[in-house]
């Protein structure tokens, strides 16, 4: 996906995919350095651990404590994060979130990366729906903490229901992946109500049950597969000044989904 955006506005930069054991993760930041890179994404398990390899953070990474790009300014390697704001590009087409109430499902890496670029896009209130208590109390109090946002945890033990009054939706669970194409979230899809925008992170398949239901509903859906194309965007931008076309990038990952 990167390489063909590269390709596409004739710069002369490889993207490399590394497999890095973490015993090995300082070693391969210095190396990045010594070899002049202009810059790296990192995935699971390395986006906290990275940190202690790099000479500053951004806004987000450092609210968030988690760096999924690192980007090269003058001598030093910062760390940005990009999933949430892959996210909110994608859902700025569709509403600003300020000031709206939002319901998130899930409070794992890329429920926090939304969660706190939703809070610094001024984002009046934010439910974590998580199973795990104490990771969705960890997210609740970073926000309530960090942030102006109000937020409160909901226990996900049950069939939860969306509260009249939300504006956005959010599933930030891994519920849908490939090959879970049959994932539901429990919840009662009769409280989606039109006008809801609901968002989901999951790009592979693009069009989950999730996407579905808020459709049939009359909400606005918006799929995971913008949020996974302007991550990259938005990195490549970080890396070399240049806003590439994101349609080129989206026939890429999609050709690669569908095979
Ligand atoms: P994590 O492992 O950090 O978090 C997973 C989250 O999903 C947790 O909140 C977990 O709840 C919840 N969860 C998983 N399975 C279930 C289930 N059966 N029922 C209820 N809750 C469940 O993963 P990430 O946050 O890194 O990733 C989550 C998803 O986001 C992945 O599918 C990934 O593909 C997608 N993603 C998409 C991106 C994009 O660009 N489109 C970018 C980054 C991620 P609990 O805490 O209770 O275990």
């Amino acid at each position: 996906m990167v390489e063909a955006a590269y390709r596409h506005h004739g710069l002369d930069i490889r993207y490399m995919n590394c497999e890095v054991p973490p015993e090995g993760l300082g070693d391969a930041v210095r190396g990045a350095r010594a070899m002049g890179w202009i810059g790296f994404h990192c995935s699971l398990p390395h986006k906290v651990s990275v940190i202690a390899h790099l000479d500053g953070l951004g806004e987000s990474a450092a609210l968030m404590g988690a760096v999924n790009c690192a980007v090269r300014r003058g001598e030093q390697f910062i760390g940005e994060n990009t999933d949430g704001k892959g996210f909110l590009k994608s859902l700025r087409q569709a509403i600003d979130p300020r000031g709206r109430r939002v319901v998130l499902f899930g409070a794992g890496g890329a429920a926090r990366a939304i969660a706190v670029e939703l809070a610094l896009a001024g984002a009046a209130e934010i439910a974590v729906v998580n199973r795990d208590r104490a990771r969705g109390a960890q997210l609740v109090d970073l926000l309530n903490t960090k942030t102006s946002t109000a937020a409160a945890l909901v226990e996900w033990s049950r069939t939860t229901s969306i509260p009249d009054g939300v504006d956005i939706v959010v599933n930030a669970t891994a519920i849908g992946l490939f090959p879970d194409v049959g994932g539901r979230l429990d919840f009662d899809p009769a409280t989606l109500h039109p006008g809801m925008v609901v968002a989901d992170v999951i790009a592979n398949p693009p069009r989950t049950n999730f996407i579905r239901e808020a459709e049939a509903r009359g909400c606005v859906a918006i799929e995971g597969l913008g949020m996974l194309v302007n991550q990259g965007v938005i990195g490549i931008k970080y890396w070399t000044g240049v806003d590439v076309d994101a349609s080129v990038m989206r026939r890429t990952v999609e050709a690669i989904f569908s095979d």
